[in-house]
């Protein structure tokens, strides 16, 4: 088949039906994410970019870099946070530290073991008396605490998630009814300790950021975290996959359906602050300052 151009096409965008050569297809994923950050581009724009080894987050990186190598005085600096995960997160630092290098991109480590003391690893002997039921819910709350940290001083902390990633959190909080999820998510908390988040790749399939990896030669981690509790994010994978079968644009229309409806809820909770850090909580301590004031105690 060939693209629109006369080349030959790679890759076949069934949501638009069109067939794109290498070259039209590259132009279409940064034509789209230029346009979803068009607001952030502009001179002196400092951003905290998360960045974890997996293709998404190499990807933005990527897309974030050439997007701004003519915008004076900007600042774009790569966050990893190593949860210290033995086999697993070792293998991400050296592909991260690869990319920064042949990207020219300032990159930035913290890891869980300088922030509280201990790893990952270590910190699920003891879950049962910090009461985490899936490592997941402390490692994706600290990780979220930490890169907010790390970003106050940046206008923007630049995350990356994908069209499918969007696509399937919100029809998980809509099928759950987890209203509090639905009002919060994609709505920014407005406080000077909370660092704006950007999705700039919330418009692109998973699919294309593998394929744009791929073309631009970004080597990255394929394989899961071995704590990954997917289980439930699959099925709804599996949903949308259905679903994409009757309409392929499916995908998007559940996420710009979604940022329509934001518009619609006027809802502003009174933001509340964690008595220790001082950083916006729904209860007096948050659940970080929680978790240290046991793990300082030796875990009683
Ligand atoms: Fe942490 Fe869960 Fe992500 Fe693994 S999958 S890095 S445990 S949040
Ligand atoms: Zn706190």
């Amino acid at each position: 088949m060939l693209c629109s151009c006369g080349k030959v096409a790679v890759y076949y965008q069934r949501y638009a039906n069109k067939y794109l050569c290498e070259e039209c297809f590259k132009k279409s994923v940064e034509k789209r994410v230029k346009k979803t950050i068009k607001d952030v581009i502009r001179n002196n724009v400092k951003i905290a970019i998360a960045i974890s080894g997996g293709k998404d987050s190499l990807v933005m990186a990527k897309l974030l870099k050439n997007l701004f190598k003519n915008i004076p005085n900007c600042k774009l600096t790569c966050f990893f946070v190593n949860e210290g995960i033995r086999g697993f997160r070792d293998k991400a630092i050296k592909y991260v530290k690869e990319f920064c290098k042949r990207e020219e991109l300032d990159l930035k480590i913290i890891s869980f073991k300088e922030e509280i003391g201990y790893n990952l690893d270590e910190i699920l002997e003891h879950k049962d008396k910090l009461n985490i039921g899936k490592p997941c819910s402390f490692c994706g709350v600290l990780r979220r605490y930490i890169l907010n940290k790390y970003a106050l001083g940046y206008d923007y902390l630049a995350i990356g998630h994908n069209l499918d990633d969007m696509a399937q959190t919100i029809l998980m909080n809509y099928v759950e009814g987890n209203i509090k999820n639905i009002v919060h998510f994609g709505k920014d908390i407005e406080d000077k300790k909370f660092v704006k988040r950007i999705r700039p790749l919330k418009y692109i399939p998973e699919e294309e950021v593998k394929l744009y990896a791929d073309i631009e030669g970004i080597v990255y981690q394929s394989e899961p975290c071995p704590y990954s509790s997917l289980s439930y994010r699959h099925r709804m994978k599996e949903v949308i996959k259905t679903l994409e079968n009757i309409d392929p644009k499916v995908k998007f229309s559940i996420v710009k359906g979604y940022e329509r409806l934001l518009n619609y809820i006027c809802y502003k909770e009174e933001i509340k602050r964690c008595k220790i850090c001082g950083f916006p909580s729904n209860n007096e301590i948050c659940k970080v300052c929680s978790w240290l004031k046991v793990i300082e105690n030796g875990f009683r």
